[in-house]
């Protein structure tokens, strides 16, 4: 059977069901009665949480560990590594190069190119990456990093499972802020490092407890909420989101999405953004005008868009990117593409952009 993500997301936890219930049960309880062989504690694990690992790992085709932020699954993927070193790509996700210099100031690692990479050191990938979608190729960066014992990190959180095989491309560690796209709701925050290796997940494991980084039990019901409509959302995201790039494209100069014909990842994105069969790019977009004033205005003027930081959830967010970058080109804003009906949308960007 092909890779069918829809009946993953609800059946991947199939194994948990020691209650009648259909939907999963909400236990805050902190401790837990000794029993041989039972849970003790939450902060070591609970039952929430490992239903959601067991979607996560299954839809990632690997073996996952949840955290209460993207960040925090970042944060212990690179404390597990400790890299000597490490690359990061032009454009990334700002949280990460900001985390990455800091810990860099403090000695931890060096921050430098791919090419300079040994043994042991860390290839960190985002793709598509925040905020212009650019695109890696997994599998090419993958077996040169393994020519050289390099250790890939690769963030997918605007891909998710659902889009891309990134475990499968070759790829050691594949993290997701499940914050955004996978909780899908704007209001649950969360992340996940995942691996093919059921050891090393178990070490990640061990050093989450001692780390005291497991998501409380309310955020992983709340994910393993949103995770069973995963990929109905992505799918509907995705096709949105390339209405609203194709519109963006005839009217405004620069349009970042992977989806266009135009934006330098294509070829590469419609083979590795497609593991459903059919290649989809994702609901985030960019699109640059031509000053930071007018960026800031456009936005503002938004109707259906909420003028607000992050994505994936089910309606649609849109922001000046300077406001939180740094780095962004001053004229960038960036789509989050929720499930309201591509036409509303655009006429909404219409109206914000004709002014
Ligand atoms: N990675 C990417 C690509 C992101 O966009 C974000 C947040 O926007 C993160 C990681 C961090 O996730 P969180 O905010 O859940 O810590």
């Amino acid at each position: 059977m092909e890779y069918d993500p829809y009946t993953v997301a609800l059946h991947g936890d199939d194994h948990f069901t020691e209650l009648p219930d259909v939907a999963p049960a909400l236990r805050p309880s902190t401790t837990f009665e000794y029993e041989e062989g039972g849970r003790t504690y939450l902060r070591m694990s609970h039952e929430t949480t490992e239903r959601l690992e067991a979607v996560l790992g299954a839809l990632e085709g690997g073996d996952a560990v949840a955290y209460p932020s993207g960040m925090a699954a970042v944060a212990a993927v690179l404390r597990h590594v400790r890299p000597r070193r490490i690359a990061l790509p032009d454009d990334v996700y700002h949280g990460v190069s900001a985390f990455v210099s800091s810990e860099a100031e403090r000695g931890s690692w060096t921050v430098t190119t791919a090419d300079e990479l040994q043994a042991g050191d860390v290839w960190w990938i985002e793709t598509p990456s925040n905020p212009k979608c650019l695109i890696t190729d997994l599998e090419a960066t993958a077996v040169d990093a393994l020519s050289r014992g390099v250790i890939t990190v690769a963030d997918a959180t605007f891909a998710t499972p659902v889009l891309q095989d990134t475990l499968g491309a070759g790829v050691d560690f594949v993290i997701h802020a499940t914050t955004k796209f996978i909780a899908g709701h704007s209001d649950a925050m969360g992340g996940v490092a995942a691996v093919r290796d059921g050891d090393l997940a178990a070490q990640l494991r061990g050093s989450r407890t001692t780390d005291g980084a497991i998501p409380g039990t309310l955020e992983s019901w709340l994910t393993l909420r949103g995770i069973r409509t995963l990929p109905l959302r992505v799918a509907r995201q995705s096709e949105t989101a390339r209405q609203v790039a194709a519109f963006l494209s005839n009217t405004t100069s620069r349009v970042w999405y992977p989806g266009l014909e135009s934006h330098p990842g294509y070829e590469v994105a419609q083979r590795q953004m497609a593991r459903s069969g059919v290649p989809m790019f994702g609901g985030v977009l960019s699109f640059e005008v031509d000053s930071p004033e007018r960026a800031a205005a456009v936005v503002e003027r938004l109707r259906v868009f909420t003028n607000a930081t992050s994505l994936g959830g089910v309606e649609s967010l849109a922001e000046h990117r300077l406001r939180v970058d740094p780095a962004a080109p001053p004229g960038l804003i960036r789509l989050s593409v929720g499930l309201e009906s591509p036409d509303a949308l655009i006429e909404d960007l219409e109206q914000a952009l004709l002014r």
